[in-house]
């Protein structure tokens, strides 16, 4: 059988493996092949015609191995390497990002949304006005670090409701001329320590969101799982106080984690004060283990665990991993998450389940979200 051209075998796999060296910076042909599960043989052959075609340049790194031995030569793009945006709420503010694909920051540009001593909406939507906000801080931050939109990868949207199909993205996609897309912030968290953090070496864990806002991210098989309708996660409706006629939550149910914790970890702790405390003036008391706030966090852990332990016992996570962002709550709300476990899921997953802290704090959307743009760009080759 004639064999085909070879640009014909080549062409497809080489802007798999362009988006590859893009994703992880210099690279040797040995580490790309590993990378791409293709045969170095294969990878040898796609690379001389790249280099030859100049989408990539060959570097020969200056610090030599240990020991004897050649300096490794690495593979990196001719062109400037592609960047992804992120816009996401970050506390008070809403925050535009512009990021490299290997995950390091390059500019951004915040703007306060919401005074940090108001109580936000229940639910916090990204509302239209917010996205438009969102479009000119990203567009703002691309021009503050010379970037034009034809780098753009991808733009993510973080959004706190369930389904975030439902927000009209065109303008932005019109705006960008690049893939838009909108995903709830706890699967963006989860994405984001799944790559970059905490949950690299897991197969499986539950991301358990609680700064700004409640919500969980499922990753199983590394892949993140939306569910069928795209509420898989969605610990801020799960019923943790019986009631009967009690007031409805936004999502019409009753009684709901959203309900009794309000919109975010700090609010629930300001609930147990006369004053009104400043989110810093809620974490440094945490900090300085002052027992009304400690026992709050710890309370509030108890709670969110409850229906975690359930979720343990039926899903069997290797890890559930919470939120970097606490800071020093962190410490006392994993200590009541890990009781609650203990005490409610089947005694052989909660001796296997660990519990562990986010790695990436308030970063952890961010790259969630550039984990999110080069997962869609590697199968979409
Ligand atoms: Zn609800």
């Amino acid at each position: 059988m004639p064999l085909p051209p070879s640009s014909e075998i080549l062409r497809p796999n080489s802007r798999r493996l362009l988006t590859l060296v893009e994703c992880s910076g210099p690279v040797t042909r040995g580490q790309l092949a590993q990378l791409s599960g293709l045969p170095v043989t294969t990878v040898a052959g796609v690379v001389a015609e790249m280099l030859q075609r100049r989408l990539l340049v060959e570097v020969v790194s200056e610090v030599a191995p240990r020991g004897a031995g050649r300096p490794p030569r690495t593979l990196v793009p001719a062109a400037p390497p592609r960047v992804v945006g992120v816009i996401a709420h970050r506390g008070s503010d809403l925050h535009a990002a512009v990021v490299s694909l290997t995950g390091l920051p390059i500019g951004g540009r915040s703007e306060t949304v919401v005074h940090p001593d108001s109580t936000p909406e229940g639910d916090a939507h990204l509302p239209g006005g917010s996205l438009e906000l969102g479009a000119r801080l990203l567009d703002a931050a691309l021009r503050d670090t010379g970037i034009s939109v034809q780098r753009l990868a991808g733009v993510v949207v973080s959004v706190a409701r369930p389904q975030p199909a439902e927000v009209d993205l065109a303008p932005l996609r019109e705006q960008f001329e690049a893939p838009v897309v909108a995903e709830n912030d706890a699967n963006l968290g989860a994405l984001g320590e799944s790559s970059f953090g905490a949950g690299r070496e897991l197969d499986s864990f539950v991301y358990v969101m609680l700064g700004h806002g409640v919500g969980a991210g499922l990753v199983f098989d590394g892949r993140l799982h939306r569910g069928a309708a795209g509420f898989a996660g969605e610990l801020a409706h799960v019923q943790v106080r019986e009631q009967e006629d009690g007031p409805l939550c936004v999502c019409g149910g009753r009684g709901c984690l959203a309900q009794v914790m309000g919109p975010s970890l700090h609010e629930f702790v300001r609930r147990a004060y006369a004053r009104r405390l400043s989110v810093p003036e809620v974490l440094s008391l945490a900090a300085d283990r002052e027992p009304g706030v400690r026992r709050t966090f710890s309370d509030l852990g108890r709670t969110v665990g409850r229906p975690l332990a359930d979720l343990c016992t039926m899903l069997d996570p290797a890890a559930v991993v919470i939120d970097g962002s606490l800071g020093a709550a962190g410490e006392p709300v994993m200590a009541g998450i890990r009781e609650a476990i203990d005490r409610h899921a089947a005694p052989a997953v909660a001796d296997s389940v660990r519990v562990l802290a986010g790695q990436l704090g308030e970063r952890a959307e961010v790259l969630g979200g550039v984990a999110l743009v080069r997962q869609r760009s590697l199968d979409e080759q």
